[in-house]
């Protein structure tokens, strides 16, 4: 009876906390739940050490599956869903700031920030491109295994006025080859060039997603300005909570990359900590 009712609740778990079609999933992982199913076939009914042992077998599974599931699933609080996000509200003590970094993934570009992230600790929300992420599919899957966060940045990057047709494909082709590419779900969105109006935002807000603006850019899209012209609008811009613009694809980001390390000791050096996007909101949840 326990072992019915623990592979009853085994097979639950596996089927809540899996994609349908998981692409991400680890052979290790498979092997592990595997040996559980097996583990647990190969125990005798009706003693109280096998239920012991089953539910620390069960312990142990989500050991393994919940933190990738959450590494995996992007859903606004429901306060949220359906929103457009300019900013954080959340108090001036609390000195976190959220790096947004669009129209990625990139070659080398995207690698040579992920690797200043991960020197300095630092984790950022990607808002991505559906043809970038089809040139860069090793990228992505690096994004993601370092445990930042997703968003959906449409599949061309239009910024004209579209039929509810054409805004439903862009962002609906968009979520779905990053599911394939790398097992997240997002319902994080950002409009191509912040545009409101041309029909991508209200299909987004209708299928629940959050539209996430920014409060601040780096201004790294002006062709002229140096690397250091963005950190200065970044440190000078800073506040709690704010939501930080910059790109590591869609051109030659380069300046980007070179002005990334002095963002980071300068924004340190204020007092300020990097979240992600989800914990930037989930910090304002709870705050409220
Ligand atoms: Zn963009």
């Amino acid at each position: 009876m326990a072992i019915a009712l623990a592979a009853t609740a085994i097979s639950f778990l596996i089927g809540t906390l899996l994609p349908e079609n998981p692409p991400a999933l680890q052979a290790t992982d498979a092997v592990q739940v595997q040996n559980l199913n097996q583990s647990i076939t190969a125990k005798e009914l009706g003693n109280d050490r096998t239920e012991f042992h089953l539910d620390r077998a069960i312990e142990q599974l989500l050991t393994v599956l919940e933190p990738k599931e959450k590494r995996l699933t992007f859903v606004p609080p429901q306060q949220f869903q359906g929103t457009t996000i300019f900013q954080s509200k959340v108090k001036d003590s609390e000195k976190v700031i959220a790096f947004t970094v669009d129209d990625g993934p990139w070659p080398q570009t995207t690698e040579q920030m992920l690797d200043i992230f991960k020197q300095n600790d630092v984790k950022a929300t990607f808002f991505w491109i559906g043809k970038s992420i089809e040139n860069s599919p090793e990228i992505a899957r690096r994004v993601v295994a370092e445990g930042h966060a997703i968003g959906n940045h449409t599949w061309h990057h239009w910024y004209h006025q579209m039929d509810a047709a054409t805004a439903a494909s862009e962002i609906d082709r968009t979520a779905q080859i990053i599911y394939e590419t790398t097992g997240v779900k997002t319902t994080y969105f950002r409009p191509p060039g912040g545009v409101l109006n041309n029909g991508l935002a209200q299909y987004a807000k209708e299928q629940n997603y959050s539209v996430v603006m920014w409060s601040l850019t780096s201004a790294d899209t002006d062709p002229r300005a140096k690397p250091q012209a963005f950190v200065k609008n970044v440190l000078k811009g800073a506040h709690p909570g704010a939501i930080v613009l910059m790109h590591d694809g869609g051109g030659d980001r380069s300046r980007t990359v070179k002005a990334l390390p002095d963002m980071i000791s300068g924004l340190k050096a204020q007092g300020y900590r990097f979240v992600t996007i989800p914990e930037l909101l989930e910090m304002q949840e709870q705050a409220a």
